[in-house]
């Protein structure tokens, strides 16, 4: 595995301190994550990095089974099927707003006080659901109609 595209790498979507901290081993090993991490990234995530026109880091974004419980995850989330990514940001709403005016088809974007959380199903039809973390309390997001 290694280049997804331009900006990213599957190893990004691997990466994790507590996964480390924890000797948990997170590599994504099946086909279908392999392909839910790639759509993720060549639908949502590169388009959002080169509008926003600066690095995206990945706080998190596959977990295997045993990380998601070890971070607390819920069992049917989608991390898991790399599906889904948090993208560290300083103003969280920024990168939202951009992320819903370039129209791209993500899923769900939930938005949390330090990171967004993006994902995109493999199959089916996306939901393009805004959502807030009840710990986040700044500003939503500008919607047209
Ligand atoms: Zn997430």
């Amino acid at each position: 595995m290694g280049t997804i595209s331009k900006n990213f790498s599957y190893r990004e979507f691997e990466e994790s301190e507590t996964a480390k901290a924890r000797g948990i081993t997170n590599v994504i090993s099946s086909f279908e994550v392999r392909d839910a991490v790639r759509e993720l990234t060549n639908t949502v995530l590169q388009p959002l990095r080169d509008a926003w026109g600066l690095p995206l880091h990945i706080n998190s974004g596959y977990r295997c089974p045993k990380l998601n419980a070890a971070v607390g995850g819920a069992a049917t989330s989608q991390h898991i099927k790399g599906e889904a990514a948090d993208i560290k940001a300083e103003h969280p709403i920024k990168l939202a707003q951009l992320a819903y005016d370039l129209g791209l088809p993500y899923d769900q974007m939930i938005i949390y006080p330090t990171f967004v959380h993006f994902s995109h199903k493999l199959h089916g039809e996306q939901r393009r659901q805004v959502l807030y973390n009840k710990s986040y309390k700044g500003r939503r997001i500008t919607t047209k109609k």
